[in-house]
C-alpha cells in the first residue's frame, strides 16, 4: 500500500475503507485491498438491485450511506470514474482515491482463479492495462492520449443481431466504408492524437470488407499506438494471405461466439493459432439491453447522470470521416434519427483546430444529445440473450421507453 494512503487512513482514525465499486472489477480491488492489510467496512454500489445484499463477504449500501470521514476507493474500471468521484465530493467525501497504487503493487494475476470473475485471464488483464492507461494520461493534460478507437469498417453484417449494440439490426441496406474517407480519417486521427492505446477493427463484422489489409497498411505506418484488436463474430475465416497480415504480435482477433450461429469459430480459432495470430475466443451469452432507440423524454440533467454512469462514454468512433463519442451517437446519427447531432461528432477530414476538438469531444463532454435516445449502458441496464437472430432488418422507429 502506498505509504502516503496508509497514512491518511491511520491518520483518519477509521474503521475501514470503502470500496465503490461491485462486478469483476470490484472484486479484484476488494481482494487486492485485503492483501494490503486494510479493512473494508462496507462497499457502495450505485445499482439499488444489489443494495442490502452481500458482495464478497462485505455488505453493499447505496451512495446516501457515504459520509464525511469515509476514505473512498473508486473500484470502476469504466468510464465513470468522474462521476463517481462527484457523487463522493457531493457528499463531501474528503479521501477519494483511485486504485492505480493498489493495482501496481497487488499480485492480481496470482490469485485470479480465486476470485470468480466472469472475465478470462486475458481480458481482466487488458481492462486493467486500459485503466491504468486512462490514469497515466491524465496525469499528462498536455498530450492527447486515448483508451481506444473504434473503427467501423463495414454496416454489412454476416448476422443481424436483434440486440446489436451497434445497431447494425436497423440498417436497410448497408454499406462498406468508403475506403479513401476512411483512410484519410485514419490518417488525420494519428496525426492529431500523441497516443492510442488500441485500435478497435469492428463492423458490422469488418471481416466481410474488403479494405481489412489497406486499412491495416494505414495503421501499421504509424507507431503511436499499442495494440489492434479485430472483433469477429466467428462466421468469416478469410484467405490465409489476408490473415497473414494479422500475424504482428501487437494484432490480437477476438472472436465473439454465440454459438451456432457463430458456426467457423472455431475454423476461425484454430487457423489463427496454426499461424501463430493471437487469438482470443470467447463465449458470449448475454448482453445488455442497450440495442434499442428509444425516447427517453429525460432532462438534461437526468441525461448528464446517463452519460456519467456509461461504460462506453469514451468510446471514439469513426464511422464515415466523423469522429463520435459512443458507437450508439455515431450509428443513430448515422441512421438519420439522431437530431441536431453537430455537437455529438467532429469531422475529421477538416484539419483546421482538429485537435482541440477532438480534446474536447473525449474529455470535455457531459452528455451527448444521442443519450436521450439510448437505454444507457451501465450495470443496471437489464441483460438480454446474445446473437438471437432477425431474418429482416428492424423498423427504424424511436419508440417509447
Ligand atoms: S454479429 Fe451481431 S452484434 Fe455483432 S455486429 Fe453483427 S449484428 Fe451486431
Ligand atoms: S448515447 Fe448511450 S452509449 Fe452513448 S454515451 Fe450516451 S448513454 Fe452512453
Amino acid at each position: 500500500m502506498d505509504s502516503q494512503l496508509t497514512t491518511n487512513f491511520k491518520l483518519r482514525g477509521t474503521e475501514g475503507v470503502v470500496v465503490f465499486g461491485t462486478g469483476n472489477f470490484g472484486k479484484i480491488i476488494v481482494r487486492a485491498i485485503s492483501d494490503r492489510g486494510l479493512t473494508i467496512k462496507k462497499i457502495i454500489d450505485i445499482n439499488t438491485s444489489n443494495h442490502e445484499t452481500i458482495f464478497c463477504g462485505y455488505p453493499v449500501v447505496g451512495p446516501d450511506e457515504l459520509t464525511e470521514n469515509d476514505v473512498v476507493f473508486l473500484a470502476t474500471n469504466i468510464s465513470n470514474r468522474k462521476f463517481l468521484r462527484k457523487l463522493c465530493k457531493d457528499k463531501k467525501v474528503l479521501s477519494i482515491y483511485d486504485v492505480d497504487k493498489i493495482l501496481r503493487e497487488s499480485r492480481w494475476p496470482s490469485y485470479y482463479s480465486e476470485l470468480d470473475l466472469e472475465w478470462s485471464l486475458d481480458r481482466a488483464q487488458e481492462v486493467i492495462d486500459l485503466y491504468l492507461f486512462d490514469i497515466d494520461s491524465e496525469s499528462e493534460p498536455l498530450f492527447l492520449k486515448v483508451k481506444s478507437l473504434d473503427v467501423v469498417l463495414t454496416e454489412r453484417c454476416s448476422l443481424k443481431c436483434v440486440d446489436c449494440s451497434n445497431l447494425m439490426q436497423y440498417y436497410q441496406k448497408p454499406i462498406g466504408a468508403e475506403v479513401e474517407i476512411l483512410v484519410e480519417s485514419l490518417k488525420n486521427f494519428f496525426e492529431t492524437v500523441d497516443f492510442v492505446s488500441e485500435l478497435r477493427l469492428i463492423g458490422g463484422e469488418p471481416l466481410v470488407s474488403k479494405n481489412v489489409e489497406r486499412v491495416l497498411d494505414t495503421i501499421y505506418s504509424y507507431s503511436n499506438f499499442d495494440k489492434i484488436v479485430l472483433y469477429t463474430n466467428g462466421t468469416v475465416v478469410p484467405k490465409e494471405s489476408i490473415l497473414k497480415k494479422f500475424q504482428d504480435p501487437r494484432v490480437w482477433v477476438k472472436i465473439s461466439d454465440y454459438g451456432p450461429v457463430s458456426r467457423k469459430a472455431q475454423l476461425l480459432a484454430d487457423t489463427c493459432k496454426s499461424l501463430s495470430i493471437n487469438c482470443i475466443h470467447e463465449q458470449v451469452k448475454e448482453w445488455e439491453d442497450v440495442g434499442r432507440i428509444l425516447n427517453r423524454e429525460r432532462t438534461l440533467e437526468q441525461n448528464k447522470v446517463v452519460f456519467g454512469n456509461c461504460c462506453v462514454n469514451d468510446t471514439l468512433t469513426l464511422l464515415h470521416g466523423h469522429l463520435y463519442a459512443c458507437p450508439f451517437s455515431a450509428h443513430t446519427d448515422n441512421l438519420g434519427v439522431l437530431k441536431n447531432a453537430e455537437t455529438d461528432k467532429v469531422e475529421m477530414l477538416v484539419s483546421e483546430g482538429l485537435k482541440e476538438r477532438v480534446r474536447s469531444l473525449y474529455k470535455d463532454k457531459e452528455v451527448l444529445v444521442a443519450c436521450n435516445l439510448c437505454n444507457g449502458r451501465d450495470h443496471i441496464v437489464a441483460k438480454v440473450i446474445a446473437g438471437v437472430q432477425t431474418k429482416s432488418p428492424l423498423r427504424l422507429e424511436v419508440t417509447s421507453a
